[in-house]
């Protein structure tokens, strides 16, 4: 069963090994475990339903717990603590675009508020109720994540919006397909969720974004269905997929979607390389990225996140034992770990690891075989489940993401890092900042950073330490040329920072639109546009 106050499916518990506790304890001093509220004391604190009954609405407490949060700190703070503050007053279950139609139309005639829920998965406050006057229906996709059809000579299926990763590989792969989206939060999100806040899967390379495999759809909105065509190309215009992509539920809600789907590959192998030095390494990813090498994902940690990795992997012997290896082979203290896959055909895959070899070597590159490649993909969905095990030892843990172009990768990481480990400084705290960068274009990359720190004595402390971490590195990302997000989208935490990249007149243009599909701002109001 899934946790109601945090990641995953209960019988999965990921211990943290005592290497990697002493590793932390080290860097920012001994944990602080703060204790977990029972769901038997806030299903006590549910106030009634402001929702009158329909068949297709549960007004279940627990039902209204588990769809009250996403997955952000704060989130993952209230959830532990037991102090939710705001739920929705009732959560819908529709079956179909039909029952979509006559939700929206209820929610009317209700005056509600509507939240469209995918696998609440978001990490930048996008379904959560906020206090208002009107009730809060949450809108659950749960209930409709079967594969609807699949055009086997053009590559297209189309799925109901609610299939979360599984769903849709369980149900492509039984007929030879796959669609190739891995989020780390495969597990639990959904394709709507995908779509509706721009998503980036860990094998982009091959696969693309969400935008390059969303072909089509319906979305059902205040105004009336909007239904978009797939073509494999068009010029007619303005393309109505890209307003749809990231639109986080404020136009509507997403019914059904056709994604370009690709052939089973014959293959896949992951490796990993380690390269000497942070500056070698970035050189390194980026030729071999501009020269188009075909990998199917890439995944370059820095010299703190490999040296974090290692410690955090458990095994100490043997991984001592890898170190001494890598010393002699000249990636010492400062070593950044690569970790590469390729996905077709094998004499393809033979070809390009040939290649992506011969220029890693060029720089450095040590290589270690596959067994850690290997690991990194059994282990890839299991990261997550990670923070569980650091709470349990009194440490909190989040990250944030960007893109910027080549030439400011390095500066705007050194940024970045700096605004994290010297944000509490004023209360005498370390933090423990790492990056990797794990999308990468011809233009630049994206980069990823992890934050490690002590709640203090009490939720509110470690909530007001993370307001502060949270604002001075985003912050200072808009302030020296990223965006706001590669791929966790904008939500409630990151509007504040939209202006900057979408200007006056981008930001008019997009309250037009909410407007124009939902002229009584009933659709998650506060996500993505500030009110
Ligand atoms: C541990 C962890 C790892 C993550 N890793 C990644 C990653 O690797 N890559 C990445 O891109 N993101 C990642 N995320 C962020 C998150 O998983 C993505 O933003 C994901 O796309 C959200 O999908 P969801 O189904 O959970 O959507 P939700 O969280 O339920 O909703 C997100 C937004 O989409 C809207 N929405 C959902 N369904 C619909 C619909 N049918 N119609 C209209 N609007 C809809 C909601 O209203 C909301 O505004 C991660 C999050 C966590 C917690």
């Amino acid at each position: 069963m899934r946790r109601w106050n945090g990641w995953g499916d209960e019988a999965t518990v990921v211990d943290l090994p005592a290497h990697g506790a002493g590793f932390l304890a080290a860097r920012i001093g001994t944990g602080q475990a703060l204790a977990d509220a029972s769901l038997a004391e806030v299903v006590a604190r549910v106030p009634p339903s402001r929702l009158s009954a329909h068949p297709l609405v549960s007004l279940d407490a627990e039902a209204r717990i588990r769809h009250a949060r996403g997955q952000s700190l704060p989130d993952w703070l209230a959830m532990r603590e037991g102090r939710f503050e705001v739920f929705p007053d009732g959560v819908a279950y529709p079956e179909s675009a039909e029952q979509i139609r006559q939700l929206l139309a209820w929610a009317a005639e209700q005056n509600a508020l509507l939240i469209p829920y995918g696998g609440g998965t978001s990490v930048a406050g996008h379904i959560n109720p906020q206090v208002s006057d009107r009730p809060v229906l949450t809108l659950s996709l749960a209930r409709m994540g079967r594969l609807l059809d699949l055009d086997e000579a053009s590559l297209i299926a189309t799925f109901g919006p609610g299939a979360n990763g599984p769903q849709v590989e369980s149900q492509l792969r039984a007929r030879g397909y796959t669609l190739g989206h891995f989020p780390q939060s495969w597990e639990l999100s959904t394709l709507g969720g995908w779509v509706a806040s721009r998503s980036s899967g860990q094998q982009s390379l091959r696969y693309g974004r969400i935008e390059q495999l969303f072909a089509g759809g319906t979305l059902e909105t205040f105004a009336g269905p909007l239904r978009i065509a797939s073509f494999p190309a068009s010029a007619a215009g303005p393309d109505l997929r890209e307003m749809v992509l990231g639109s986080e539920g404020r136009f509507g809600v997403l019914s059904e979607i056709k994604v370009r789907v690709t052939p089973l590959a014959e293959q896949e192998r992951f490796y990993a390389v380690f390269l000497p030095s942070w500056e070698r390494a970035l050189e390194a990813v980026r030729r071999l990225t501009q020269a188009r090498v075909p990998l199917s994902m890439l995944r370059l940690a820095n010299a703190e996140e490999t040296q974090t990795q290692l410690a955090l992997a458990g095994h100490p012997q043997q991984i001592a034992l890898l170190e001494k290896y890598l010393a002699l082979r000249g990636a010492r203290e400062g070593k950044c770990m690569l970790t590469f896959g390729v996905t077709g055909c094998r004499r393809q895959n033979a070809a390009s690891l040939r290649q992506a070899k011969d220029w890693l070597k060029r720089f450095g590159g040590v290589f270690t075989g596959t067994l850690l490649g290997r690991k990194w993909a059994e282990n890839r969905f299991r990261f997550p489940y990670l923070r569980e095990a650091l709470w349990r030892a009194g440490y909190v843990v989040d990250t944030l993401e960007t893109a910027t172009d080549w030439s400011n990768v390095a500066p705007l990481m050194a940024q970045i890092e700096k605004s994290l480990r010297e944000g509490l400084a004023a209360e005498g705290e370390r933090v423990h900042v790492f990056t990797h960068l794990s999308h990468v274009y011809g233009q630049g990359s994206s980069l990823y950073s992890t934050y490690v720190f002590r709640p203090g004595s009490d939720y509110a402390q470690a909530l007001a330490r993370w307001r502060r971490l949270k604002h001075a590195a985003s912050q200072t990302i808009v302030d020296n040329g990223g965006t706001i997000s590669h791929q966790h989208g904008v939500g409630r935490d990151h509007a504040p920072y939209l202006a900057v990249e979408k200007g006056e007149q981008g930001l008019a243009a997009l309250r037009a639109l909410s407007r124009h599909f939902d002229p009584e701002g009933r659709l998650v109001p506060g996500v993505l546009l500030q009110e």
